[in-house]
């Protein structure tokens, strides 16, 4: 089997490198969330990013142990054994990366909208949204089985698909950095604001979606480009109460409960009073 060993090396490395980005642009944000902050904080700080970093390390276990492959890994073995739609088709290798990554970031623009619209999935999206700040490390603030769910979404997404492994790399690394960066508490000059948008989602874009006012939650779902809230009407400029006043997080859970690493993981599991499932 001469070509499993470059195959795993190939991971080994996309996996490195996504690590290096990651840690590169979360240095990089960290530094200018201090340096041109947004708004001023409700929580502590420590606080809420000891609770944001036990998150993400648990959901890293969570992938490792639960699920024997990740979406990289599926692309891979669809590759292997001619699995999906980009393997049946000789298509350009270029216009096939485009096409995988547009359709694998339109299907997460769907999936988003899903986790709003479906109780049982906002009982487990409601732990992102808690979140009474929002800063990088809000951006890979989910539960465990939120992120198991994503990710067993996306290897059958691959698996259909059978798009090139250089395809789910690039999609992987926009959804991690564009995560990152919509959540950062930046203050960005509002001429850069608005031409980003064009294209992009900034972190005035995404925060309208933490508000705690239903009808703006329920906006800006993207989380890399602007484009699919501005096609699919889910757009939305500015928060009623404006970027400084605005409250974010979720109204039955103004307290200190999303600060805290186990009543956050105990939130899917709450009774939920009706007007807290009922949100649309
Ligand atoms: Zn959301």
């Amino acid at each position: 089997m001469p070509r499993l060993p470059s195959v795993e090396n190939l991971f080994d490395d996309a996996g490195l490198m996504r690590f290096a980005v990651f840690a590169g642009l979360f240095v990089l944000l960290v530094l200018l969330e201090q340096l041109f902050p947004r708004r001023s904080r409700s929580q502590p700080r420590r606080q809420r990013w000891v609770t944001n970093g036990a998150l993400i390390v648990i959901d890293t276990l969570a992938l490792r142990l639960i699920l024997p492959v990740a979406a990289l890994g599926m692309a891979g073995i669809a590759e292997a054994r001619g699995w999906g739609l980009f393997n049946m088709i000789d298509w350009p290798v270029w216009l096939e990366i485009i096409l995988c990554v547009v359709i694998l970031d339109i299907a997460i623009y769907w999936q988003h909208v899903a986790t709003h619209r479906v109780p049982l999935l906002w009982r487990l999206h409601k732990v992102h949204h808690v979140d009474r700040d929002l800063d990088t490390t809000s951006g890979f603030r989910f539960h465990p089985l939120e992120i198991v769910g994503s990710m067993i979404f996306k290897i059958a997404l691959v698996a259909l698909l059978g798009p090139a492994i250089v395809a789910v790399f690039i999609f992987e690394l926009l959804l991690n950095a564009g995560s990152m960066f919509s959540h950062a508490n930046l203050r960005l000059p509002p001429r850069l604001d608005r031409a980003l948008r064009l294209a992009l989602v900034t972190p005035d874009m995404h925060r309208i979606h933490h508000s705690t006012r239903e009808h703006e939650t329920n906006t800006n779902y993207g989380f890399s480009t602007s484009a699919w809230d501005r096609l699919f009407g889910t757009y939305r400029d500015d928060p009623q109460d404006g970027h400084e006043r605005m409250t974010i997080g979720l109204d039955e859970y103004q307290d200190e409960r999303p600060a805290r690493l186990l009543p956050s993981l105990a939130i899917p599991f709450a009774c939920s009073r009706p007007d807290a499932s009922n949100r649309k």
